[in-house]
């Protein structure tokens, strides 16, 4: 089935008795059970509801199309999907993780995993022999992002991979592909074991959603996930479920516009005099292009780049007027981010400088918007923020 078709084409409601075209929202607690004995389908929904169920089967399609035994697991949120990943460690293990990741991954690391016990350490991901000497016989969880949030590196899927079951055959390979959705990327089919989607991102794609999801191949995994998922309570709830359902139809349609929006947008930053350096995967100039392409089938909606001075980059998002400056990404509307003062501040600054995290780094969404009205706006903001630039450089020149 060709991927457009398979985002609207799916069993909308198996066995509801009205046949309804569209899925339903199960918004009930409970469900009557047969007796005493016989919890039927669902009894609770923290433990299944058919709402979610049908996000999950429909999660799992997507990521893996020919795999039929594939599940995915539907969460309250990334971190809620993350933190349910990291209930398969115990005191004693080791967590190799990418060091250029969302904050919030850091800080569930090193304030909820690292005081409990678990072992993190975090390496370049594209520096191969520092992967390996990382590896260990106690490593069982090997969490990254491709490309990396915010500075759009690039990890080799099956590069980790061959690697993890080299040096780490006991460890699992998790890779969190918020940033590309299974419309562009499908690390299980690369080998990885778990794919990560913070589904507030792409997979939802209109801001209106906190959600996220764990995929998976393996059976066993598969049952120890569904078990934490009821065991702790974090799944998510049936209205959740019916707008991200609904926001997954369009996921092709929009990636494809946002994404050819990016591509002109990056490339007109990269011939702009007052940028210092762009990052974004579709560059030409770019070294990761290549890998990313074989991995891939795009670069995304995500920009990241410099502009050479923190308060220049400040003054150029307040400037911006068709940029909302806001945490996520990955929406139908575009919206600008400073990531050192918004979603890696959870990051300290002495190891933001250490992971060579620029500060005057600014990262954009690119959304439906039509690419001229981005480019201008972006023009007039730069002309602004240029314009502070200069008035610092003759104060410091005065001084
Ligand atoms: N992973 C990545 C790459 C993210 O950017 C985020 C959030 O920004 C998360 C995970 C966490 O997802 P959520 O905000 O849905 O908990």
């Amino acid at each position: 089935m060709n991927d457009h078709t398979r985002l609207v084409q799916f069993e909308s409601a198996p066995g509801d008795p009205f046949h309804p075209s569209n899925t339903p929202i199960y918004q009930t607690a409970t469900f009557a059970q047969e007796s005493a004995t016989e919890f039927g389908q669902y009894d609770y929904s923290r433990s299944g509801n058919p709402t979610r169920t049908i996000l999950e089967r429909q999660l799992a399609a997507l990521e893996c199309p020919d795999d039929h035994d594939a599940r995915a697991f539907a969460f309250a949120s990334g971190l809620a999907a993350l933190t349910a990943a990291t209930r398969l460690l115990k005191p004693g293990d080791e967590l190799v993780a990418c060091d250029d990741l969302y904050g919030g991954s850091y800080r569930l690391f090193t304030k909820l995993l690292e005081p409990r016990g678990v072992v993190v350490r975090y390496v370049d991901f594209t520096d191969k022999s520092a992967l390996a000497r990382a590896f260990t016989t106690r490593t069982r969880l090997i969490h990254f992002e491709t490309p990396t949030n915010p500075l759009l590196r690039i990890v080799d899927i099956r590069a980790v991979v061959a690697a993890a079951r080299a040096h780490a055959p006991e460890a699992r390979v998790l890779v969190d592909s918020t940033a590309m959705s299974p419309w562009l990327q499908r690390p299980l089919e690369l080998g990885a074991d778990i794919v990560l989607h913070s589904a507030t991102k792409l997979l939802n794609g209109h801001g209106d959603v906190t959600a996220g999801a764990l995929v998976v191949h393996d059976a066993a995994l598969a049952a120890e996930l569904a078990f934490v998922q009821n065991a702790e309570g974090a799944g998510l709830g049936p209205f959740d479920s019916f707008l991200l359902l609904r926001g997954m139809k369009t996921l092709g349609v929009r990636i494809d516009r946002q994404q050819a929006t990016a591509q002109r947008v990056a490339e007109h930053l990269e011939s702009h005099p007052d940028v210092k350096e762009v990052f974004y995967p579709g560059l030409r100039g770019s070294e990761d292009r290549e890998l990313h392409a074989r991995q891939s089938r795009g670069p995304g909606v995500v920009i990241s780049f410099r502009t050479g001075s923190r308060e220049v980059s400040c003054v150029l998002v307040e400037s911006l007027k068709l940029f909302p400056i806001a945490v996520s990404f990955g929406s139908v509307n575009s919206t600008a981010s400073l990531p050192c003062c918004m979603s890696h501040a959870s990051i300290p600054p002495k190891v933001r400088t250490q992971r060579r995290l620029p500060e005057d780094l600014v990262r954009l969404s690119i959304g439906l918007e039509e690419a001229a009205d981005l480019i201008a706006d972006l023009n007039l903001a730069m002309t602004k923020a240029r314009a502070l630039g200069e008035l610092h450089a003759q104060e410091v020149h005065v001084a």
